[in-house]
């Protein structure tokens, strides 16, 4: 059955369809952190469409209220529903010191990419500035401006020119620029600040700083403590607005609700989706300080902007992960899961370097001479594929094992999956 869906997806879809060829499978139904396909057989959910089902497929306690809510009306734009002003008073429930008591939140559009959009129009509006730095190794988006601040070619192909005023500085990435934790922070910080001071490369008035506070599609990299503290200080000092992309980071995947409050730093503004859909309605968010405030009626649009059943289903997810105390759940499995990890890597150096926070973690791979191998983590997720357990890849050269599963993961069906993944680790590169 999957092959028959797979072949007739191939005959007429859009050839800009991303899917793995050796990966054959065809979702019929899912529940927590296991799906099902179309011929019967069960997986292990370690993806979680791209860190989208954070309470699982199809949780019951959201659909829940997205049925109710259905049964009643499903589309507004901006007029006010309690679905709406309860997701409101529920983001700021859970904003980042800084944020919280002071916290807007405008809805542009379903996806990260919208949200990205309205934070690039916000430090514009705000500074006064045309400018963004932006960071090697991130990915923001698909629409022109997203697309602008992303750094990967790959993403952008030759649609360009884009934004022509984003520099993009170095990202702290300790393991792959060969530096201690300090040098790596010094050394994107210090790149900031001398673009701040002296802009280049067309960046006349810098009006932003965008950043991943862990970066997703660049390879789980985490900075080192110090590096956020450090841009929150040049933006402070330059009154430059400072935008943390919590789009794959956020709402508890890294085991607080947001890959920021590790470093207790508060942005300017933040950018949320994936999970805010709460089982994966296509919702976005862009919260800000209320200093931020300065735009008017209409200064940002999209038609979808007040999409009520996934703004009840993000409420109840919230909810959800707020009652069963799910960020300290992922932060035991995610010390649970690394753990895992770094005993397969011990004495084996082809997997080089594990990072991560919570349930956001990378296994990152080198060939014999430590060269990023991609083909080492395409075979390892062919052989968890065929034992039952889907598990991603990152990273520029697609040499980095993602993990990103539902929160609501047990710890037993970790244990499974991660005899599998180990398993894989050891066959693939005995
Ligand atoms: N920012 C980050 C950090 C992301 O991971 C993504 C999606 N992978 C986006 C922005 C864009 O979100 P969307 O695909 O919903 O437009």
């Amino acid at each position: 059955n999957t092959r028959a869906l797979l072949e007739k997806q191939r005959e007429i879809d859009s050839s800009a369809v991303a899917y793995p060829d050796d990966i054959p499978i065809a979702f019929e139904e899912g529940k927590g952190a296991t799906v099902r396909d179309a011929d019967g057989n069960t997986y292990i959910d370690l993806f979680a469409g791209i860190g989208v089902l954070n309470v699982g497929h199809s949780n019951p306690y959201v659909l829940e209220a997205v049925h109710e809510q259905a049964d009643k009306f499903v589309h507004t734009v901006d007029f006010p529903t309690e679905a709406r002003l309860e997701l409101i008073e529920k983001l700021d429930e859970i904003a980042p010191d800084g944020l919280q008591g002071q916290n807007k939140v405008v809805f542009g559009g379903p996806t990260g990419s919208d949200a990205i959009e309205a934070s690039i129009k916000l430090s514009k509006y705000n500074t006064g500035g045309d400018g963004l730095i932006a960071f090697r190794g991130g990915y923001h988006g698909a629409t022109s401006g997203a697309m602008s601040v992303t750094s990967n070619k790959k993403f952008k192909g030759e649609y360009t020119p884009l934004l022509s005023d984003v520099v993009h500085a170095p990202y702290p990435h300790p393991f792959r620029q060969d530096k201690t934790p300090e040098e790596a922070v010094d050394h994107a910080l210090e790149e900031v600040q001398a673009i701040v001071e002296d802009p280049y490369g067309g960046l006349a008035n810098p009006a932003g700083i965008i950043v991943e506070p862990i970066q997703g599609e660049g390879g789980i990299v985490t900075p080192p403590k110090g590096f956020l503290q450090g841009l929150r200080d040049i933006a402070d000092d330059n009154d430059v607005t400072l935008v943390f992309d919590e789009i794959q980071s956020g709402l508890g995947r890294t085991g607080q609700w947001w890959a920021s409050d590790w470093d207790g730093v508060a942005p300017d503004a933040m950018t949320s989706a994936k999970a805010l859909g709460g089982v994966g309605f296509p919702l976005s968010a862009t919260m800000y300080h209320e200093d931020l405030d300065t735009w008017g009626p209409g200064d940002h649009a999209g038609t979808y902007r007040g999409h009520v059943v996934g703004m009840r289903a993000g409420t109840r997810a919230i909810e959800y992960i707020q009652d069963h105390d799910l960020l300290a759940h992922a932060r035991d499995l995610g010390e649970y899961i690394q753990g895992r990890l770094r005993e397969a890597a011990d004495g084996n150096d082809r997997l080089a370097d594990i990072r991560g926070k919570g349930l956001f973690i990378g296994a990152e791979f080198v060939d014999a001479d430590g060269k990023p191998d991609g083909d080492l983590v395409d075979a390892v997720q062919q052989y968890c594929f065929e034992r039952g357990v889907l598990v991603w890849t990152a990273g520029r050269h697609g040499n980095v094992l993602r993990f990103l599963p539902p929160l609501v993961l047990t710890h037993e069906l970790a244990e499974t999956a991660l005899d599998v993944v180990v398993e894989a680790i050891e066959s693939v590169t005995a």
